[in-house]
Formats: C-alpha cells, sequence, structure tokens
C-alpha cells in the first residue's frame, strides 16, 4: 500500500448516505449470529453475504460454506442467506430432516411472491437481472418453468411475441434498466405487467453515490470483489469520476493515490460491514490526518 503522503494538503471525506448493511443484510446476519450462538455449527448453501472479510469472521463463529445440498448433514441447522433459496432445494433440505434458519429478505421474498403471482395468472415472466445470481435463480424458479431471465440491457427473446408478459426484477437493478426492459416489452407484448421490485435500499445507495461522486477530487468504494450491489455503486461513481478505486478493506489503498486530492467520497455496498468503513475512515484520519464531513 506503500507509505502516507508527507506533507500534503489535509483531505476531507465524505461520506455518500447511506452506506453499508442494508435493512434486509443486517436481519439475516443477526439470524444468523443468534443461530451460531445457540448451535455452534450452521450450514449455509453458498456464502451467506458477498463480501469475504464478513464470511471468514462467521466461519470463526462455526459457519460452514456447503456447495450443495447433497453436501448438508441430516438433522443440522441450515440458514437461508438474504438472497432466498429455491422452493425445490428447501424442499430437499427438509427430508434430510434439517433445521432451517431462514435470512431471506423480506423484499427478495416479494420479488418471488409476484413472480409466482404472474405465473399463477397465466403470464410469461421475464425477470430483469443477473441469471447466475442465486437471488434471480430463486425468483426465476418461483415462477413455475415460466420465466425467462434478461440481463441489462438485454433483448427479449422472440417467442414472447404476442405473449402476456409479467416483469419482475433483481432487487439490486437500476430503475433506468427495468424502464428501458418495459418499453422493448411493450413492442412484443400483447398485454405488459410490471412490478417494480427494485430495492429501496439500492436506489437509495445508488443515488448518494451519484450525489457525492462528482463533487470529489476521488472515490473509494468499499466492498467485497463478488458484490453485485458493490459493483454497481462502483460502475456509476466511475462513470461520475474517473478517480474512482474498489477495495475490499484499507489496507489495499496505494496511498500515492491521495496525492494532490482535497476531497474524497466514501461509499460502501449494501453487504459491507461497518467495522470495515470504519476501519477505512479511521485509517486515513490517523494517518492521512483525513477530516471526515460533518454532513
Ligand atoms: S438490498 Fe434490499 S432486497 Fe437486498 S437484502 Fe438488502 S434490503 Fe433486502
Amino acid at each position: 500500500m506503500g507509505k502516507p503522503v508527507e506533507g500534503g494538503k489535509v483531505p476531507l471525506i465524505v461520506k455518500a448516505e447511506p452506506s453499508g448493511f442494508c435493512f434486509g443484510v443486517r436481519l439475516a446476519l443477526q439470524k444468523l449470529e443468534r443461530a451460531l450462538g445457540e448451535k455452534g455449527r450452521v450450514y449455509c448453501i453458498g456464502e451467506p453475504i458477498h463480501n469475504p472479510q464478513e464470511t471468514a469472521r462467521l466461519e470463526d463463529l462455526g459457519l460452514v460454506i456447503a456447495e450443495s445440498v447433497e453436501e448438508i448433514p441430516e438433522n443440522s441447522v441450515v440458514f437461508i442467506r438474504a438472497h432466498g433459496l429455491p422452493e425445490e432445494k428447501k424442499n430437499l433440505l427438509k427430508e434430510r430432516n434439517v433445521r432451517l434458519v431462514d435470512g431471506t429478505c423480506p423484499f427478495v421474498l416479494n420479488v418471488q411472491e409476484k413472480a409466482a403471482l404472474l405465473a399463477a395468472e397465466g403470464y410469461e415472466v421475464v425477470v430483469l437481472g443477473d441469471a447466475l445470481h442465486p437471488e434471480v435463480e430463486a425468483i426465476a424458479a418461483s415462477a413455475e418453468g415460466k420465466s425467462v431471465v434478461v440481463p441489462p440491457g438485454g433483448d427479449l427473446p422472440r417467442y414472447l411475441e404476442g405473449s402476456r408478459i409479467g416483469i419482475v426484477s433483481q432487487t439490486t437493478q437500476r430503475p433506468g434498466d427495468l424502464s428501458d426492459l418495459a418499453s422493448k416489452a411493450a413492442f412484443v407484448g400483447k398485454e405488459i405487467r410490471i412490478y417494480n421490485t427494485i430495492c429501496g435500499a439500492t436506489v437509495e445507495r445508488q443515488n448518494a453515490v451519484e450525489k457525492v461522486a462528482p463533487e470529489v477530487d476521488g472515490m473509494i468504494v468499499i466492498g467485497g470483489r463478488n458484490s453485485a450491489n458493490t459493483g454497481k455503486l462502483f460502475d456509476i461513481a466511475r462513470s461520475l469520476n474517473e478517480r474512482t478505486l474498489w477495495i475490499e478493506q484499507a489496507g489495499e489503498i496505494d496511498w500515492r493515490w491521495l496525492e494532490g486530492k482535497d476531497k474524497i467520497g466514501i461509499a460502501a455496498g449494501a453487504s459491507t460491514p461497518d467495522r470495515l468503513i470504519h476501519d477505512l475512515i479511521r485509517m486515513l484520519a490517523t494517518t492521512q490526518g483525513v477530516k471526515e464531513d460533518g454532513r
């Protein structure tokens, strides 16, 4: 990371607000930590949160990450992360007599319910999102096999021409991409129903970055490299300020990057723990003499 700049100006930190854990992640982790405290060992299919440092901390408390249902021992405790889990996998787990600790975010449950409703009412369900993301996998599965996933900027498949199309969105998508998909659907479907299932927490964090990024000399976005929502914050920040860094922890900063910057913006994804944000601010403040903006 190099050495702190000596004799430079004292830059000011402007933290995008809100930043860091959203309601759904905080709630899910509270449930997980309670289960770990009671049971000692808790299994999770996939990482419980898209943040390697937080996942490592939870593993120290007894979390065991499994790749598939088949790896879960009978009669164990299994945590369902905020992204949710397809119903079919939940049923397979129940056959193994496991106790489920359901950390599915209520907003993600809402998307699953809307997808199921659209499918039940005969719509072809289109999910705006990343097909490989576990949240999208669970949403698509709720639509009883009548769904297709379209990425941001993607086109609708031709077989939907003349269909009744029902649209939902992965919670972390951008409103502009949803409206783009809706416009395309208007040229294709004979009837369109859209549920705006983008999560407010995501939009708020994106708006906060849009506000801060243009007014600072450099932006630091902190969060897991495997975090979709952090990646979006980084993309937004960089589109408005090319002097944008994406780090997972404070120690990654090369201090030379701070040279000549009077004002530094900080933003954190919805899966970034408070302690990593505080560490970053503390490190900047103690080694660089940076002041935090009181706003
Ligand atoms: S970003 Fe929104 S939908 Fe996703 S876990 Fe957080 S509160 Fe829930």
